[in-house]
């Protein structure tokens, strides 16, 4: 007999969500949503804010770590993620009311969880519409995170948004080998067309740096690999370049251990043994990649992508800095 479960909370609006459109492989559905601006209380991470406008992601990266948060969907199949995108219902009038609690010199981060310029976003534009909402702001740090050369749609919009407020975007780029981009992060586009986005933000004066996270061991961190990302967003103008080590939560080992053991079996002893003890890998390997991408960038001349609340920039028109 079927057993019969209770819905509560995000689980009950999503199950509530009507279907909004379906492509061969991916269905978008809505999410009824109360709140867009996301309060982020910890100190471990650098923003105040959060909005992800989807919830799922389409671009589908082996190594995702985010795919947890279809868990509180009771979407539990990991593969739903990449799948079945959630598009929040957007309110413009609800949203600039939200606004209102957001205090000059805080940071908002758009895009923590999942990708504000995944394929959805061509058709629903609610990230769009979010910066629309947020050219009233003043005096505010807004980053924006991506994988996608979609972001370059919005540039007129960033620029706007800049002239009041620091904006910073920021492109994830693990590697410049189409064919290993193609391997791990499937729909994601290539690695050159994300440089190219970087190339049209910066020549608009748009800031912009390159991340090239998750740094996979012994699939992206050799030297050539992270110097070749590096040296690439040095040349699209980026004035920042960070790479830190894949973190792998139970939920995202569903989808990367049987990933890496079909392309990669040689190393999934080394996988399963390291990441044993837990999600984050200890010991010397970390410290190793830190020393490497360092000296990446002083070969390169391209500095951190240092997110640490005292070493952000002061927004324009700023009097002081709260941090
Ligand atoms: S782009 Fe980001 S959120 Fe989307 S699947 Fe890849 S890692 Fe996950």
């Amino acid at each position: 007999m079927q057993q019969l479960v209770r819905l509560v909370g995000i689980a009950r609006f999503a199950a509530e969500g009507g279907v909004l459109a379906q492509k061969q492989r991916v269905e978008y559905r809505t999410l009824p949503t109360r709140k867009w601006l996301n309060r982020c209380h910890s100190r471990r991470v650098p923003f105040d804010w959060s909005i992800n406008p989807y919830r799922g992601c389409e671009y589908g990266c082996k190594y995702c770590y985010a795919r947890f948060t279809h868990d509180y969907l009771e979407r539990h199949d990991p593969s739903l993620f990449e799948t079945e995108i959630y598009a929040k219902d957007w309110n413009t009038d609800a949203f600039v009311q939200e606004l209102k609690a957001v205090k000059a010199d805080q940071i908002i981060g758009i895009g923590t969880a999942t990708d504000p310029y995944q394929p959805a976003e061509r058709r629903f534009l609610l990230t769009r519409q979010v910066l629309e909402s947020m050219l009233q702001l003043r005096r505010v740090s807004i980053f924006i995170t991506t994988k996608s050369n979609l972001v370059s749609r919005d540039c007129d919009l960033i620029v706007k948004l800049s002239e009041w407020n620091e904006v910073r975007v920021t492109l994830t780029v693990t590697t410049m080998d189409r064919d290993l981009a193609r391997m791990t992060e499937p729909y994601a586009p290539r690695p050159d067309l994300r440089m190219k986005a970087v190339s049209r933000l910066t020549a608009a004066g748009v800031r912009v740096g390159v991340i090239a996270n998750p740094v996979l061991p012994l699939i992206t961190d050799s030297e050539e690999n992270l110097e070749g990302v590096a040296k690439a967003a040095k040349e699209a103008g980026a004035d920042q370049f960070g790479a830190n080590v894949l973190f792998l939560k139970p939920a995202a080992q569903r989808v990367f251990f049987p990933f890496v053991a079909e392309k990669f079996p040689q190393h999934l002893g080394r996988y399963r043994a390291s990441f044993a003890q837990g999600a984050y890998l200890k010991g010397p390997y970390p410290d190793r990649i830190r020393n490497l991408v360092n000296q990446i960038r002083t070969r390169v001349g391209i500095p951190s992508r240092d997110m640490e609340r005292a070493s952000l920039p002061k927004p324009p028109g700023s009097q002081m800095m709260l941090f």
